[in-house]
């Protein structure tokens, strides 16, 4: 095989070749489907496969339920948090455990068609190391939602340096020497898109139609959307910080303007600008803008304050099926790993 994108050690039987990571939080009404379906869809691949399911301090039956189906099919493994660390850190975490050759990270309400992992592997095989699925529809999702989301990866790709290709979510396939790299980024507010992109690589996009979620709702608020969004920008563009830069100084050019005119009207005989409301006005304008800007400084701030404390970015209380580590929260990551893979 010439260009073979596999590691030399592809298929050593203690590894499998996929691996499916799936964030659950809260999920107990479609667990049943999520299995039956990501089951059928692995099977018919036929490749061996491993599917992490990293429970994210869910407080319905999603555990019990994760147990359980670990009980039945050991291909079934699980990471369950202490508490609940948000969406990105599962996938970190889950990303942390693959063992597979090739590494998919899908939702669990099934908004990502598990069909969508074969061609995602055709694409691998043909040597793309990363292959992220583009919604090209979406169905199913509040008018709000649609019209959030398509302004913020126009946003984010305006003012980010990194190609963070347009409506792509976390749904995607890496390679395992993308894995091995991502494990070395351990930044608290992590957006994994832009990682991903960051990180380089082959990169290939496959369009697919979104679907409806499954069963019950939404796990992002508007609160958890927002904060998404402040990661995404803070981690990647200055632009925020700078912007104040560029209003100071076309305020600064402003005033210019406005004493050469005061002068020239005070020479001229007449009494400039007389009233107090202006003074209160353009008083109370730049104590706003100056609060806007030191907030804006504040979000960067605490980000490099959470780095600088560099606590771990999950606390695991039990991990079932990670045949090497038993019992209990196993190191994860392995930093003495190559990162690229060289045959
Ligand atoms: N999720 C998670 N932790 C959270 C929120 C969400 O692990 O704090 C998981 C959730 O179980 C799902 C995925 O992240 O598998 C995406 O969440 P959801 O489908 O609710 O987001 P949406 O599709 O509405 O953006
Ligand atoms: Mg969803």
């Amino acid at each position: 095989m010439t260009n073979s994108p596999l590691p030399p050690n592809a298929g050593a039987p203690d590894r499998p070749t996929l691996s499916v990571i799936v964030p659950i939080f809260n999920e107990e009404a479609v667990i049943p489907e999520l299995y039956r379906r990501m089951t059928a869809v692995l099977e018919d691949i036929g490749e061996s496969w491993e599917m992490i399911c990293v429970n994210d301090g869910s407080r319905d039956r999603s555990l019990e339920m994760l147990r359980d189906l670990h009980d039945r099919d050991p291909r079934i493994k699980l990471v369950n948090f202490s508490r609940n660390f948000g969406h990105q850190i599962a996938i970190t975490a889950g990303m942390d455990y693959a063992q597979g050759d090739a590494v998919v990270i899908i939702d669990a309400d099934l908004q990502d068609p598990p069909e969508l992992i074969g061609a995602m592997m055709e694409k691998w095989r043909e040597g793309y190391e990363v292959v992220y699925a583009v919604r090209s529809e979406r169905r199913g999702e509040s008018f709000f939602k649609l019209l959030t989301a398509r302004t913020f990866y126009r946003l984010l790709r305006s003012i980010t340096d990194v190609d963070i290709p347009l409506d792509a979510g976390d749904f995607r396939l890496m390679d395992r020497r993308v894995v091995l790299a991502m494990r070395r980024l351990r930044e608290h507010h992590r957006f994994m898109r832009g990682l991903s992109s960051w990180l380089g690589f082959r990169q290939i996009g496959i369009e697919y139609e979104r679907a409806e979620r499954f069963a019950g709702e939404t796990k992002y608020p508007l609160r958890k959307m927002l904060r998404l969004t402040m990661d995404a920008i803070t981690s990647f563009s200055y632009l925020p910080l700078r912007l104040s830069t560029y209003f100071g100084f076309s305020l600064a050019l402003v005033s210019l303007i406005g004493i050469i005119l005061t002068i020239a009207l005070r020479l001229s005989g007449n009494s400039a600008f007389a009233g107090q409301a202006t003074t209160l006005v353009a008083v109370l304008f730049l104590g706003g803008i100056q609060l806007i800007f030191l907030g804006i400084i504040g979000e960067y701030l605490g980000r490099i304050y959470d780095e600088s404390k560099d606590r771990p970015l999950y606390i695991v209380s039990m991990a079932y099926g990670f045949a090497d580590v038993p019992d209990d929260p196993p190191p994860p990551v392995n930093l003495q790993e190559p990162h690229a893979v060289v045959d």
